[in-house]
């Protein structure tokens, strides 16, 4: 079982003709562009932003190739990583006959872009560690299985999947390794975007959306070997990360040690959250986290998140959720935010007759 792209990527993209967009045939320079069908007045009430955006994002992708001690043509930027999930299922599942591995609990989305795609899921559900089961992995793949999506950190449990069994996954699989580190940066653990030299089967996916803290930009990357990202660059729409988001990460990507000092402070946050709640008579279990949220479990938790949308304070309901019963998954908020939260499950607490 070798990996080898051109057989794994589907036949209609490997034939496709990409749209051609005006800004892709000619992006050289020029002192008037009549090719696009632009508004050349511009906009009355927006200035700066007349033109279709760099399809490529040549310049956004050269600084980060740089900073990351890679190749440009090894990136892919997309309108947020939840882009490049759909797309890897557009370039490699086909619809109704090939299958992908999701491991819950894990994030949503996969499984919804499998949907969507009208892809075969084979759930393969964590260990009680919260780590990748590998020999029911070995057992659920086979030669139509494209895509092993591993979340690391994940979301919602907190902790990293060792970097051992992300690596043997690469190495024994011949289809392709998703490792979403959305929250990367949080973590104490390595990205494994240093291995993708090694594992040209490997895809890692990150974002500018939860520690760089810019969320409403929609601007995700994702990082494997050229000829993998090229597919990627085929079936993406043409202009799929705006020129205002473009900007604003190339102006970020100067501030990267403002941005380390914010995770810091989360990270501070986290841990003094991470104790506050052990506290409480009704919580049974605070994950140990490496992300900007935790995993708490607690005895009655959809009247502790009712009572907590009455305040105004909003967290998400995992509670349903296989291996997660009873749980609750509160993102880390400034420091008000979190002594607000605080104060709710205190008059919560003080509400409980025992
Ligand atoms: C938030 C999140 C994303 C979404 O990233 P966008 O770049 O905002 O699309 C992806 N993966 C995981 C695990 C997340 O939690």
């Amino acid at each position: 079982m070798g990996f080898d792209l051109d057989n794994l990527v589907r036949e209609n993209v490997k034939q496709l003709v990409p749209y051609s967009s005006a800004r892709s045939e000619f992006n050289g320079r020029a002192k008037i562009f009549l090719d696009a069908n632009e508004n050349s007045f511009g906009s009355p009430i927006i200035a700066g932003y007349p033109r279709y955006p760099d399809p490529f994002q040549t310049k956004l992708k050269a600084r980060l190739a740089e900073l990351l001690g890679i190749q440009s043509d090894q990136i892919y930027i997309g309108n947020g990583s939840d882009e490049a999930i759909d797309l890897l299922f557009r370039v490699f599942c086909r619809p109704q006959i090939d299958n992908v591995v999701i491991c819950p609990p894990t994030y949503g989305m996969y499984e919804v872009a499998a949907a969507i795609n009208d892809t075969v899921i084979r759930s393969t559900p964590l260990t009680p560690q919260f780590q990748l089961d590998i020999d029911a992995i070995s057992e659920a793949i086979d030669d139509k299985t494209k895509l092993i999506f591993v979340c690391s950190p994940n979301n919602p449990t907190g902790n990293s999947i060792t970097h051992d069994s992300i690596l043997h996954l690469a190495a024994h699989f011949s289809g392709l390794v998703v490792v979403d580190e959305a929250y990367i940066h949080f973590s104490d653990e390595p990205s494994s975007i240093t291995k993708i030299k090694d594992h040209p089967n490997l895809v890692v996916l990150q974002t500018f959306s939860k520690a760089w803290g810019m969320a409403g930009l929609r601007v995700g990357t994702a990082f494997a070997n050229a000829e993998l990202i090229a597919f990627l660059n085929k079936v993406k729409p043409p202009y799929n990360v705006s020129q205002i988001a473009q900007n604003m990460v190339f102006d970020a990507l100067k501030m990267g040690d403002r941005v380390k000092e914010t995770i810091a402070k989360i990270v501070e946050e986290r841990r003094k959250l991470e104790r506050a709640l052990a506290e409480f008579t009704f919580v049974t279990k605070v994950y140990p986290s490496e992300t900007n949220f935790l995993l708490v479990k607690m005895t009655g938790a959809k009247s502790v998140y009712g009572s907590l949308v009455l305040k105004g304070i909003v967290v998400r309901d995992r509670s349903n959720i296989q291996m997660c019963d009873g749980c609750l998954r509160i993102t880390v908020g400034t420091p008000n935010e979190n002594k607000a939260l605080l104060n709710a499950l205190e008059k919560y607490e003080a509400s409980l007759v025992y």
